[in-house]
């Protein structure tokens, strides 16, 4: 099945684009399983909707990043 960025409502809704934000961070804070119970029915769309399985996966790699450089800024302070 191809989906076109206007097939998916989630991608669409400011609210749902909202929950993908705290739904990486939660993954990033407590792990993918307890964000996955935590947030069932979008847990449950991102298995079918590759769309929006991309944009969870750009924001943790985005959230990666930013945490290394806190780590880094962390510890060049004294
Ligand atoms: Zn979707």
């Amino acid at each position: 099945m191809i989906q076109n960025p206007e097939s998916c409502q989630w991608a669409q809704e400011p609210e749902c684009y909202e929950m993908f934000g705290v739904y990486a961070e939660s993954i990033v804070a407590v792990g993918r399983d307890c964000t996955n119970l935590r947030f069932p029915s979008l847990a449950d769309h991102l298995k079918k909707c590759s769309i929006c399985a991309t944009t969870i996966e750009e924001t943790l790699a985005f959230l990666d990043e930013i945490s290394e450089e806190v780590f880094i800024n962390e510890h060049m302070c004294p």
